[in-house]
């Protein structure tokens, strides 16, 4: 049996997983951000409240593994940020811990359970508040040992104009020091980012997606260039890792008719072309950070066995 963790910035939330079709979620807890000792006890707590001995712990993290040193980075817990958390939670715990990260844990997700089955590989796209993704083929996670494969929302890589007709837009910089990276446009802070260059209207990201099921004129314009703008690199990831499907979470994902449009916009510029839907919502709609670092843990488990 396995115990999965979602590490959130506000929440930590508990899955227990007997097998790929048996995950069940727990309850949840505050993530203490800056005493490590009361995080490694509520972690503690959670499994003592199952009274069964997990074989292994998994777990989702909004952060990245360094892939040489193992060691996390994970800006919004500084209580972890910067550790070799693996080891660190094994010599706490007495059991064998792995880390992946969240948007690692959707493609596995979607991948296992959700959209991408039957599918060799699975791009999971991450629209949120940023912009993150994961791929998986073969059923294995292509970053198992840290690293940031599947990143495709950082580089210096978006149009200097786009839209129709087309409009210059800015090199914004971002927060991985780079600029003109996908995450500065992509997200649901990058959609307001763009309707403030365009129209100078500071408006939530919810307001200008209903604005534009409305029609209305200038939520219209910034979702155009922000389909144009998104549309290009997605298509080439799908052209550099030969996926069949991309699934999208995020809040943004839940928006079904953006989605639609990225998809037709996706479409048309990549070279395999697709006469079904190649960009979807996905279908692990509750806790895909438990659900797919539950799959991690089986798969290790299974491997060590
Ligand atoms: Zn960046």
């Amino acid at each position: 049996m396995i115990i999965s963790f979602d590490i959130g910035g506000s929440a930590i939330k508990g899955g227990i997983a007997r097998s790929e079709t048996d995950i069940v979620p727990l309850g949840r807890r505050a993530t203490p951000k800056e005493d490590f000792a009361a995080f490694v006890e509520t972690l503690r707590d959670i499994i003592a409240e199952i009274g069964e001995q997990p074989s292994r712990v998994a777990l989702s993290i909004a952060g990245v593994v360094d892939p040489d040193t193992q060691r996390l980075t994970c800006a919004n817990i500084p209580c972890i940020h910067g550790r070799t958390l693996a080891a660190d939670l094994e010599a706490e715990l007495a059991l064998p811990v792995l880390i992946a990260n969240d948007a690692d844990c959707f493609a596995m997700a979607e991948a296992g359970l959700g959209a991408g089955r039957g599918h060799r590989i699975v791009f999971g796209a991450i629209l949120g508040t940023g912009v993150g993704g994961g791929l998986v083929a073969d059923g294995r996670l292509v970053n198992e040992a840290g690293g940031f494969a599947g990143e495709w929302g950082h580089g210096p890589i978006i149009a200097s104009v786009a839209g129709n007709p087309p409009v210059a837009i800015p090199a914004y910089a971002c927060g991985c020091g780079q600029k003109g990276c996908v995450d500065t446009v992509g997200g649901a802070r990058g959609l307001e980012r763009l309707h403030k260059t365009l129209h100078d209207l500071d408006l939530a990201s919810e307001e200008i997606i209903d604005q534009w099921r409305r029609g209305e004129e200038k939520a219209t314009r910034t979702v155009d260039v922000y389909i144009d703008l998104v549309a290009s690199p997605l298509a080439l990831t799908i052209n550099i890792t030969g996926a069949t499907i991309v699934p999208v979470g995020g809040g943004l994902s839940n928006v079904a008719p953006l989605l639609a449009e990225l998809d037709r916009a996706v479409r048309t510029r990549t070279l395999r072309k697709f006469d079904r839907p190649l960009v979807v919502p996905s279908e692990c709609r509750i806790e895909p950070g438990l659900i797919g670092a539950a799959l991690l843990g089986l798969k290790a488990n299974a491997a060590a066995s």
